[in-house]
């Protein structure tokens, strides 16, 4: 099968590599139908996350058909069409009883990471039972295959690691630092409480425009609309925010965050951080502030199958861009050229 692999920072590429097969009684192997790129696959090619090896098949985000499946695996079969989380997990350790199942110590593992991803024409999933979704059959609902893809991904770190995390509540103000496809969902995931302020801050004025298009009632352009933290304080009435959610990834925007949250406010950091940021107790000690962190656990993500199948939840405004497997690389230049491009989520079709 072809795969896309990576070969330390920078250097990836599509090569030949068997088809895996099913190697434990829980294990299933899909074939994929689609992919997609994550700001963590630029994160990875940047060198910013040691856990991946050279040699790795990328990609965590995917959905497709069931191959095979091992005899242990009760709640799939084969021709099954599923979504694929973006960590396997086994649902019965320490870990996954806590609703950490992206830390599981029995065989857990993040795809296109620990073990080998999505980004290639077949993927062998550990733990299929708890690792893997069904999607809605088309007699039931008709959601659009370019939104659930999101599921593997981007919508539960949305929701888990921004929007719940950051514990927003009807009538709260909240700041998204950050307008990737990320932070964009983290807004639409917000509206699911009713926050009375969403403001959305980023560098990229064409992202901003989705932002507003998808419901942020203020845009600040970073860099070029002022100082940031003094345009908050304006719009919250010099209280600042309740909720600041961190969705870029860099020590500078989680400092900014720290500027931004009001008193008793929650700072929920949702980006993958590769070098040193600062706390700044000094400012933060006597306000009450909590401040959260997690990887994604893909908890949600049946609740999302639900919000899509629904229509509570505009993904697919997110996909912005599709291109075949065998153009995966310029998928990948449109999607890290995102300024000239812009690109929102990038979708790979296999078929
Ligand atoms: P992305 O790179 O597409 O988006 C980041 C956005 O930040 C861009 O729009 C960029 O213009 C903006 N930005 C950069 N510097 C800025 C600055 N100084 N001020 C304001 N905006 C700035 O990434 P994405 O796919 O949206 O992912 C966002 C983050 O979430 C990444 O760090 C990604 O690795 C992380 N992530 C975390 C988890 C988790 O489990 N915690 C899961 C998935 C993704
Ligand atoms: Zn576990």
């Amino acid at each position: 099968m072809k795969a896309l692999v990576y070969h330390g920072q920078d250097h990836f590429g599509i090569v030949e590599r068997p088809k895996p097969q099913v190697t434990a009684a829980t294990d299933a192997v899909v074939k994929l139908s689609k992919t997609t790129i994550c700001g963590t696959d630029l994160h990875i090619l940047k060198g910013d996350v040691p856990s991946v090896q050279h040699g790795r098949i990328l990609g965590h985000e995917g959905l497709g058909t069931i191959e095979s499946v091992g005899s242990g695996v009760s709640s799939f079969k084969l021709g099954d069409r599923v979504i694929i989380s973006c960590i396997t997990a086994c649902g019965a350790c320490h870990y996954c009883w806590r609703g950490m199942p992206s830390h599981c110590t029995s065989g857990g593992w993040i795809l296109g990471n620990t073990i080998d991803g999505t980004q290639a024409e077949y993927v062998r999933i550990p733990h299929a039972d708890t690792s893997l979704h069904h999607i809605p059959s088309a007699t039931d609902t008709a959601v659009d295959e370019d939104a659930l893809v999101m599921i593997s991904d981007i919508l539960p770190t949305a929701l888990e690691c921004g929007t719940m995390n950051g514990r927003i509540t009807p009538g709260a103000s909240v700041a998204v630092v950050g307008a990737g496809p990320v932070g964009l969902a983290a807004v639409l995931t917000a509206q699911l409480y009713s926050p009375v302020l969403v403001i959305v801050i980023d560098r990229d004025p064409a992202r901003l425009a989705v932002a507003q298009r998808l419901g942020a009632t203020h845009i600040i352009h970073a860099g070029a609309d002022g100082d940031v933290v003094r345009r908050v304080l304006e719009i919250t009435d010099g209280r600042g925010v309740d909720t600041a959610i961190e969705a870029v990834g860099i020590a500078q925007t989680f400092e900014l965050c720290q500027d931004l949250i009001g008193v008793g406010g929650t700072i929920a950091n949702v980006g993958v951080h590769g070098g040193k940021a600062d706390l700044h107790l000094e400012k933060l000690w006597d306000r009450n502030v909590a401040i959260t962190t997690r990887l994604v656990d893909a908890v949600t993500s049946p609740m999302l199958v639900e919000l899509l199948a629904a229509g509570k939840l505009d993904a697919k405004a997110l996909a912005t861009h599709s291109f075949k497997f065998s153009d995966v690389e310029k998928a990948y230049a449109a999607f890290g050229d995102a300024g000239t491009s812009q690109a929102l989520k990038v979708i790979i079709n296999f078929d």
